[in-house]
């Protein structure tokens, strides 16, 4: 696989799943994917040098994203067998490949599910690197950080200083960035729905409070804990996704990859009001009435994010003191980390630990 084909470079996504006897002296260990569809497992394979403008990073932790569902099951196009999950990655340079710039050994970073874009195709160039048209993707076209090591591009690493633990940062490297992207693209409106209340929302909720909005959040219903736990985190309104909202929204994001939740979101959403769908996969929308579209309500969706969502977001996260709530499982154990988040098990969201 070409990672950048602009200049013919494929050194960028590592490939460790081939023998690379000069690496062969330090092994590194993942949990791999081989088979759509099947339990990840442990695999000892080589760790090799960073590239030009590549770093290794020692990781220190990868949350664990709903999209990795998505890749293990087969639901996303053109998939990469074998691959390493993990794209919300927090850990440490220990090697620094040539033509890198402004990082340096031991300086924690984290990498995000951008790991690469073409810098020359029609959306690079009008700044919408997010739909760039020769992407990678850490975790689903180059390996990601569910293993004790990784190879990404510097230039889409993002420096996140020495506030918080590893575990605590993780879950803001994807959950974090796609839901910022999700709320500046749900506007500036203070009554702001969150459907589906798991790693995204929790985080988002707690930055629209810091703004000044309102959250209402809607949980699978019954789910009393999970509404609970919203309420917890500063949520005005709390409720099952088949209720309406006490008052009329002015933006609704829909977290949960369940398609029947649009036409009820436009619903809840006043006249004018603006529904993001912020997942990568959903389950099909049902048919519904113009007239709950009708009075220039507007339904989108959000792809991926831009280096510069990372670096607004990553920059005044410490300042809004974003608690996240995370469950920890030994990198081992990812099979199990994913199986509690498809039944889930949890609140918040799960982070791998080498
Ligand atoms: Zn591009
Ligand atoms: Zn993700």
């Amino acid at each position: 696989m070409a990672r950048d084909e602009s200049t013919g470079d494929d050194s960028s996504c590592r490939d460790v799943h081939e023998p690379a006897d000069k690496a062969r002296q330090n092994a590194m260990q993942a949990m791999v994917l081989k088979k759509l569809r099947t339990a990840l497992e442990w695999t000892e394979l080589p760790d090799r040098q960073p590239g030009p403008r590549e770093i290794r990073v020692k990781v220190g932790a990868c949350g664990v994203c709903r999209t990795d569902l998505h890749v293990v099951d087969g639901e996303l196009p053109n998939p990469h067998i074998p691959i390493i999950p993990g794209h919300e990655i927090v850990g440490r340079i220990d090697a620094i490949g040539a033509e890198v710039e402004g990082l340096l050994i031991g300086e924690r970073v984290g990498i995000p599910w951008l790991g690469h874009t073409c810098g020359v195709c029609p959306y690079c160039i009008m700044h919408r690197e997010n739909l760039c048209d020769r992407p990678i993707f850490t975790g689903f076209t180059c390996d990601g950080g569910y293993a004790t090591s990784t190879i990404a591009d510097a230039r889409f690493a993002f420096p996140l200083g020495e506030i918080g633990s590893d575990v605590a940062l993780a879950p803001l490297l994807c959950a974090g960035l796609i839901g910022w992207r999700s709320l500046v693209i749900a506007g500036d409106g203070k009554k702001l729905g969150l459907y589906g209340f798991g790693a995204a929302a929790h985080i988002m909720a707690q930055v629209a409070k810091w703004q000044g909005r309102s959250v209402f959040a809607f949980t699978r219903p019954g789910d009393v804990a999970t509404q609970g736990f919203a309420r917890s985190l500063g949520a005005e309104w709390a409720g099952g996704s088949d209720e309406m909202p006490p008052k009329p929204l002015d933006a609704a994001i829909i977290f949960a990859t369940v398609g029947d939740l649009v036409p009820l979101a436009l619903q809840a959403v006043r006249k004018g009001g603006r529904v993001v769908c912020a997942g990568i996969h959903m389950s099909d929308i049902p048919s519904f009435p113009y007239r709950i579209l009708w009075e220039e309500r507007e339904l989108l969706s959000v792809a991926n994010l831009t280096r510069q969502d990372g670096i607004d977001f990553l920059g005044f996260a410490p300042e809004i003191g974003i608690v996240t709530k995370t469950t920890s499982y030994p990198l081992k154990q990812a099979n199990q980390a994913l199986a509690d988040l498809r039944a889930g098990r949890f609140d918040g969201a799960a982070v791998l630990v080498p």
